[in-house]
């Protein structure tokens, strides 16, 4: 077992909330995941022991705040999440962070909240669980819409990142997927819908606009990296509309990073490498949905990158990210 990493996409429910999210894992599984959810010191600081994760980095499971049709009642239970985790964050800083729940129904309050959470609770960013229903179930916001770059803008300022994390989508909206609700999930869905949402990013112009603004995806990358040569290749060919600065792939180099939070595949990892560089890459597992053990000793053991690399991807690049204290262990 090697010692010290730092697992940046790991999450946490809040005792208010975290029924809603049962639809995940119904039955006997899901009173199990929403203990895990809740017992981060009786659950998750054990593991992390065991597997030699250092550090965890939280965030409120999807999906969250985003779910939330009401304004006023995500304002509030964002800012209770923030204050939950932000209180066990306190009681054990050597060994748990977390990124700030954001209440992107009201992109203002949003930009607010992102700000109380890093200036006052001291957290190092937020995560948004996919796109934001407003209102109505239907109603679905993209944060390239207009309303949402005074947000970003406050984000730059700010200098942390955010996260873009899958949701389920509802079925009903994907008519290539009906009878077939296995793809609705994270098999699938998850990654087409995030990887949309990161590329309706790039073709906003956002990252012109804001230059160092800086969006983290989990899952090696939603795909993105093993497509995006041909998403410029195409686009360069038929323009449609789009008229950004930089190339898709020069977005997703400066402006992103990408975890291996439930992807441990050594394949995956090194066609992201050679697209992106061992500076993008952040070790994550994705608690509790995935074993830590199964991601730990796979990332342990990944002989095909070099040692430096590993280090970079282990803890280094999330220490430098994040703006987190040098710790007092060996990474090794
Ligand atoms: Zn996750």
């Amino acid at each position: 077992m090697r010692v010290g990493k730092i697992a940046i996409e790991e999450h946490f429910g809040i005792p208010e909330t975290v029924e809603k999210e049962s639809n995940y894992l119904p039955g006997d599984g899901w009173q199990e995941l929403k203990q895990s959810l809740l017992d981060l010191e009786g659950k998750l600081l054990p593991l992390m022991d065991q597997h030699g994760i250092e550090k965890s980095v939280m965030s409120l499971t999807s999906g969250g705040i985003q779910t939330v049709l009401r304004k006023q009642e995500a304002i509030e239970t964002a800012r209770r999440a923030n204050d939950y985790i932000a209180n066990l964050v306190a009681k054990r800083p050597d060994r748990l962070q977390s990124f700030a729940a954001l209440p992107m129904q009201d992109p203002e309050a949003a930009a607010e909240e992102l700000t109380r959470a890093v200036r006052q609770l001291g957290l190092v960013g937020g995560l948004v669980n996919g796109f934001t229903q407003l209102e109505t179930a239907d109603n679905l916001l993209y944060y390239d819409m207009p309303q949402f770059w005074p947000f970003w803008e406050v984000v730059e300022k700010l200098d942390v990142p955010v996260y873009i994390h899958p949701r389920y989508i509802p079925r009903e909206r994907v008519s290539d997927i009906q009878g077939h609700p296995w793809f609705s999930g994270s098999a699938w869905m998850f990654g087409v819908n995030t990887a949309t949402h990161a590329l309706r990013l790039m073709a906003s112009g956002v990252f012109d606009k804001y230059p160092k603004l800086t969006v983290i995806l989990g899952h090696l990358g939603e795909t993105i990296p093993n497509t995006i040569w041909r998403v410029d290749h195409r686009v360069k060919m038929m323009p449609r509309g789009i008229t950004i600065k930089k190339t898709f792939s020069e977005y997703l180099r400066n402006n992103f990073y990408v975890t291996t939070s439930g992807n441990f595949c050594t394949t995956t990892l090194l066609n992201v490498l050679m697209t992106m560089g061992a500076d993008r890459v952040l070790f994550a597992v994705d608690y509790p949905y995935e074993i830590i053990a199964e991601a730990a000793e796979w990332f342990d053991r990944v002989d095909a990158i070099s040692e430096s690399d590993w280090e970079k991807i282990a803890r280094t690049n999330a220490e430098r990210l994040l703006k987190l204290g040098k710790s007092k262990a060996a990474a090794v």
